[in-house]
């Protein structure tokens, strides 16, 4: 880490809709300047001097809704039957990859294991493993028969849900996810279309036990995120004071008024590249067109598409993320759901990018400093060959970031190709 000044960009800070011509000195790990303009700042204001040849220079993204230990699965139970070495290697693998493809910031909305996400976030934050920063979860906690338990009477299985059924076992499985260090909490409140025995209008937790984990998680200064496609999950969501919403598909009139009441503190997330993958792009997996049919999967876009044209109304704070981790959503695809926004939710493309990167950043509970281009910020900055502005696809894919850096750190520097990363494979002599 030194300092470094950057010229000849055009600036998109994630405040204004607009870029700007400007120049931008990081030293350390924060922005220390941002001016307006060519030949404002003095050449000896950094150690680096870096011709941007005119790219456009944007925060790191954050992916809101990531699940680095989905390794590609086909069904759930196929997490639970990965035993935990290979586990660990392939969620690392996620890391490094997500990185690559732009995304330096990542909050996690469930481990696969309960020490994955732990443990990774750990290996980035001591600089062993190249990856984004990182908001650990805990499994996704259920119940009996919801979104994550694949047993059966006759047959045991595990899959990617810790089960807890009553208060008590509620309390004691978020506890022991504080005990073992998440920083966040998620738990499933509907099922989904994916899951035979709880569809996703199927509300499969009381709202007793809800209250119950929202409270120990927040007791424990952890915050909390669910899983709500059903309205009346997103009801209990926000009476039970839940930090981060994910899904609310089938949202109704009340939940919306209920929701936009909370704008100030809920954050809201589609995670609708699983959404869209599953309805258009399912033949690669073998999900037909009339198979997605009748497990109601068009039905679910449709809603989901009418739901975030009134959070794009309503004025709610909504995260981009878009579950991907599955085999029909390879991780990589991640920033795909930018142009979803624009597409399918009536967002303009600066809208849809403040979503991808300063919505983000205050969902990694770092409002106003991390995902934004301003003085005193976190210096986590893209260089895009291309406009994500006119064309968000630019962003999908490693091939158009001509430099990455995270914290002030470069991970990619188009200058230095035979640089791997100052981040990866720091040696543990
Ligand atoms: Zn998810």
């Amino acid at each position: 880490m030194g300092s470094y000044l950057f010229r000849n960009v055009r600036v998109w800070d994630a405040m204004d809709d607009a870029a700007y011509a400007g120049e931008v000195v990081v030293e350390g790990d924060r922005i220390k300047t941002v001016a307006r303009g060519a030949g404002q700042i003095d050449a000896g204001a950094a150690e680096t001097e870096i011709d941007g040849g005119g790219r456009f220079l944007m925060p790191g993204m954050v992916e809101g809704h990531c699940h680095l230990s989905f390794v590609g699965p086909a069904r759930n139970q196929d997490l639970g039957e990965i035993p935990p070495e290979e586990h660990l290697l392939r969620t690392i693998r996620n890391a490094t990859k997500i990185l690559d493809h732009g995304f330096t910031s990542a909050y996690s909305a469930a481990s696969a294991k309960l020490r994955l996400d732990v443990v990774l976030r750990q290996e980035i934050e001591d600089g062993y493993v190249a990856g984004p920063r990182y908001r650990a979860a805990s499994p996704e906690i259920t119940t009996t028969g919801g979104l994550g338990d694949e047993r059966r009477p006759h047959m045991y299985a595990e899959s990617f849900g810790l089960i807890a059924d009553g208060v008590t076992e509620m309390l004691k499985a978020v506890r022991m996810c504080c005990r073992e260090n998440v920083d966040n909490i998620k738990i499933n409140i509907s099922g989904d279309e994916f899951v035979s025995h709880a569809r996703a209008e199927v509300v499969s937790i009381s709202e007793e036990e809800l209250a119950a984990g929202v409270d120990a998680a927040h007791d424990w200064g952890k915050r909390v995120a669910c899983h709500a496609r059903a309205a009346e999950a997103v009801k209990r969501a926000v009476r039970t004071g839940i930090d981060c919403i994910y899904h609310c598909d089938f949202a109704d009139e009340e939940s919306l008024d209920m929701l936009e009441a909370a704008r100030d503190r809920v954050i809201i997330g589609p995670a609708f590249g699983l959404v869209h993958n599953a309805v258009f792009e399912g033949d690669v997996v073998g999900l037909t067109s009339d198979v997605a049919a009748s497990m109601g999967l068009p039905r679910k876009l449709e809603h989901t598409i009418a739901t975030y044209h009134e959070m794009r109304k309503r004025g709610m704070k909504v995260v981009v993320g878009g579950d991907y981790g599955f085999t029909i959503t390879p991780m990589g695809q991640n920033a795909r759901d930018i142009g979803h926004f624009v597409k399918f939710f009536g967002y303009s493309p600066a809208e849809a990018l403040k979503c991808a990167t300063a919505v983000g950043g205050e969902l990694m509970g770092h409002k106003g400093e991390l995902g934004v281009i301003r003085e005193g910020a976190l210096a986590d900055i893209l260089l895009v060959d291309g406009d994500p502005l006119a064309d968000q696809s630019v962003l999908v894919g490693p091939a158009n970031f001509a430099l990455i850096m995270k914290g002030g750190a470069m991970h990619r520097d188009w200058r230095r190709p035979e640089m791997r990363s100052e981040l990866v494979t720091r040696s543990y002599d």
